[in-house]
């Protein structure tokens, strides 16, 4: 294959009009979510909580959804479409045969993928009349794209962030507040769910799931207020896959077409975002791809059992039917603190139920992951976020794998976001004021 560019650019008039809706694809019906067998009905509540728009979307049957204009919009002042590069640059350095592209999310206004939810999400909220936001937030990213797009529709929002995340990155908190938001530490003494924790540790360290709860009860207290998530539902996922759809017509524009597709997985909003499209060729058309989700050793939450389990940790939510490490579970704090979550989309989850999707587990120092995204950076020229630097490191050491078998493979890899809030993580893990 000849190299005919370096970066792809899609141009604007060409960039997708509608999202992928990958449900009616699937192998098997989706599981539906459940109450649990006692207490009251969270399904029933589901209205409360969510966007209506987004809730019609999270069960709909039609593949294609069309993007409403204002998002459009919204989507191209954000710098969409983004470009496809290829890693020349790092493929003469780890003198691989593969052919390695990667799609660049961190050229994102807040630093990571989040905003292209985010956007969509504020978007329906305003529409439908709501007044007040509120959102959890774990590394920080959720809640600084959340801020931002709430900022430009004009919508109060108030943010719950795990307390470990928040003590340390003060800079993201100031971003957040820039914008607007009105930022408390989780579990915090706002909420019931935050409360008890709170009173017996003010210095709980927090997670995920509490602070969901914290802002699910916050949002049931007040009807002009509306609750929103950044990962796991399948709304999300879908209107992440503007980044797969975009980079399907760019590998169009380049005359090729990856074998592998790579990137880090949390709640698992990015990988979806970019693996789905191309899953969906898979599942239509028959093509011979190979999904790989990049995790940590300690959140391997896509090895998890497959079974109906909660999505918060005070029982909120609706039970999910998710590859999950349990609602209740203690994970270590981590730099790519992103990817602490102890379940994984339904979506995601029933794929690799059925064997479509591959993962690796990277150790909890994570020194292997930043070297890796440390000398992409010295190749390429971007600075990965610390959760980007997982499926960096990834498809990296895919490539490696490929000069030992000499296989001239094409990966396909996503870096969700950009790492410029996040040089402590980099030097703690490096040392570099050493
Ligand atoms: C939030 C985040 C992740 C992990 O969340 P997913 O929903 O799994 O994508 C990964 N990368 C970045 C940059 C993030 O902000």
């Amino acid at each position: 294959m000849s190299l005919k560019h370096t970066v792809i650019f899609l141009p604007i008039d060409e960039r997708p009009k509608q999202w992928y809706n990958i449900l009616p694809d699937l192998p098997e019906p989706l599981p539906p979510p459940k109450d649990p067998d006692d207490g009251v009905s969270r399904i029933e509540r589901l209205p409360q909580i969510l966007i209506g728009e987004c809730l019609k979307q999270e069960f709909s049957d039609q593949s294609w959804i069309d993007i409403p204009a204002g998002v459009q919009d919204l989507y191209e002042q954000a710098g969409r479409p983004r470009p496809l590069f290829r890693a020349k640059r790092l493929e003469e350095k780890l003198k691989t045969p593969c052919r390695m592209y990667y799609k660049s999310e961190f050229y994102s206004p807040t630093g990571s993928h989040k905003v292209n939810t985010a956007l969509a999400q504020v978007f329906y909220a305003k529409k439908e009349g709501f007044e007040r936001l509120t959102t959890e937030t774990g590394a920080g990213q959720w809640g600084t794209a959340l801020s931002y797009a709430a900022s430009l529709v004009d919508l109060p929002l108030t943010v719950y962030w795990v307390r470990s995340v928040y003590n340390w990155k003060k800079e993201r908190l100031n971003f957040m507040k820039l914008y607007g938001a009105k930022v408390h530490a989780s579990p915090s003494n706002q909420t019931e769910a935050g409360r008890e924790l709170f009173r017996k540790d003010p210095e709980h360290v927090g997670s995920l799931g509490i602070a969901i709860s914290e802002g699910i009860e916050h949002a049931l207290s007040d009807e002009k207020t509306i609750y929103t998530l950044g990962s796991v539902l399948n709304h999300v996922l879908m209107h992440q896959t503007i980044i797969g759809l975009e980079t399907q017509k760019q590998f169009e524009i380049a005359e090729d077409y990856p074998d592998v597709v790579i990137s880090c997985l949390g709640g698992g909003s990015n990988f979806g975002g970019i693996a789905l499209p191309f899953m969906g060729d898979r599942l239509k058309k028959g093509k011979e791809i190979k999904f790989i989700a990049a995790q940590s050793e300690v959140a391997p939450n896509l090895t998890g059992e497959y079974k109906y389990d909660f999505a918060d940790h005070a029982e909120l939510t609706p039970m999910l039917k998710m590859t999950t490490l349990g609602h209740k579970i203690e994970m270590e704090p981590i730099k790519g603190d992103g990817l602490r979550y102890h379940g994984t989309a339904p979506i995601l989850s029933l794929l690799r139920h059925k064997g479509y999707i591959d993962t690796v587990a990277y150790p909890k120092d994570e020194k292997h992951v930043f070297e890796q995204a440390s000398l992409f950076a010295r190749t390429e020229g971007f600075l990965p976020a610390p959760e980007s630097a997982y499926g960096v490191a990834c498809a990296m050491d895919e490539a490696l794998k490929c000069k030992e078998t000499g296989e001239e493979k094409c990966i396909l890899f996503n870096v969700s976001g950009h790492g410029f809030m996040d040089m402590h993580g980099y030097d703690e893990v490096l040392k570099l004021s050493d």
